[in-house]
């Protein structure tokens, strides 16, 4: 694809840098709307977000409270003077979210991902175009899918228009809710180099000790700006209240961060050291996986009375991962200490085991 995709769309200079957009994961009540808008508002947020109908996993978790929050964004505008933005993933979400007057609209993770849902959306969106869009990536790393829903956006006649990396979703236990895969929306930036993106570290991190470090390295790569759940009362919040922060945390973050020129990978080696960390991280969470597996191993050892050290079983798993690491130009003795190191860690885990049992028995 050409860097002239989306050519003439509008950058979101004016809205400050980092553009901060912050709000509560759902509106819950015109009380909580308007206490958090006012506490964001006082901290120097003007721009205000608040989902009203929540695409939820389970049927059973609170599902937003629909058109009536509407309202209450509308108040948050009148009172503070903020815009608001809310989520929207179905036609009739844009036509009450645009008859009412809501600034900005986002469509989410799980929206992105189905093309039909996103064209739909965008024959809503085109009877005003001038409303400013921030569309999501999806849920897996389909840099394509991404683009193809801003296209959608963009085709409809949309030129206020950016992006919001929130991370994507995996399998399994994780150090993040959704995994950065920064390499991603860098390539969104190096095929669309005009294109806004924010980074919803919220979302990515799942908890809210996640946040600093997240917004800074996003920063760091040049991302245009944030976008942060924030509730007066996190800990009451009807949904993702891990996530959440308060108000005055929010400013306590915003003023620990270092903000760099703006542009994206202002620095090649910030960059490569974001990658080198997701790596880190990742290295991290396979161990952590490959010594589970590995203490299930050490219990049916103990069950069935077998050897903790099973030395053939060690040597063809060395030879295995020496002749591969060979194909992807790993040096072999390299490889061997790596190994050693890991078979060394799960035969301590699996004798730590059978001591556990024995004394319990
Ligand atoms: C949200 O921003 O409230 C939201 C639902 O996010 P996502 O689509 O990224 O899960
Ligand atoms: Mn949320």
């Amino acid at each position: 694809m050409s860097s002239k995709l989306l050519q003439d769309i509008e950058t979101f200079e004016d809205y400050g840098h980092p553009l901060i957009i912050a709000g509560p994961c759902s509106a819950e009540s015109k009380e909580q709307v308007l206490t958090t808008a006012h506490e964001l508002n006082k901290i120097g947020i003007n721009i205000f977000r608040a989902g009203l109908w929540k695409p939820r996993t389970l049927p059973s978790s609170f599902e937003g409270v629909g058109q009536q929050g509407l309202e209450w964004l509308i108040e948050v505008k009148h009172q503070t003077g903020m815009r608001v933005a809310t989520e929207v993933a179905t036609p009739l979400h844009v036509e009450a979210s645009l008859k009412a007057g809501i600034d900005i609209l986002w469509i989410g993770a799980r929206t992105v991902t189905n093309p039909f849902a996103m064209q739909e959306i965008a024959d809503a969106l085109s009877v005003n175009p001038d409303v400013i869009v921030l569309v999501k990536n999806p849920i897996n790393p389909d840099i394509d899918l991404w683009i193809g829903a801003l296209l959608r956006v963009y085709n409809a006649g949309i030129r206020k228009l950016g992006a919001i990396h929130r991370g994507f979703s995996t399998y399994g236990n994780h150090i993040f809710r959704n995994s950065p895969q920064w390499n991603i929306p860098i390539e969104l930036h190096r095929r669309i180099p005009h294109l806004p993106i924010l980074c919803d570290p919220s979302h990515m991190g799942g908890k809210r000790e996640y946040i600093p470090t997240l917004s800074q390295s996003a920063l760091d790569m040049g991302f245009n700006g944030l976008f942060i759940e924030s509730h007066c009362n996190p800990d009451k919040a009807l949904s993702d209240k891990e996530q959440q922060i308060t108000p005055n945390q929010l400013n306590t973050i915003i003023n620990s961060l270092v903000i760099r020129e703006k542009g994206f990978a202002t620095t090649e080696l910030n960059l490569l050291r974001e990658l080198i960390d997701q790596c880190d991280n990742e290295l991290l969470e396979v161990l952590a996986r490959r010594m589970h597996i590995s203490r299930q191993i050490g219990t049916l050892k103990k069950d069935h009375k077998l050897q903790v050290v099973h030395t053939d079983r060690y040597n063809s798993i060395l030879n295995k991962m020496i002749e591969q690491g060979d194909k992807l130009q790993m040096n072999p003795e390299f490889i061997k200490k790596v190994m050693s190191a890991i078979h060394e860690e799960s035969v301590r885990q699996q004798i730590q085991i059978l001591n556990k049992n024995d004394k319990n028995n």
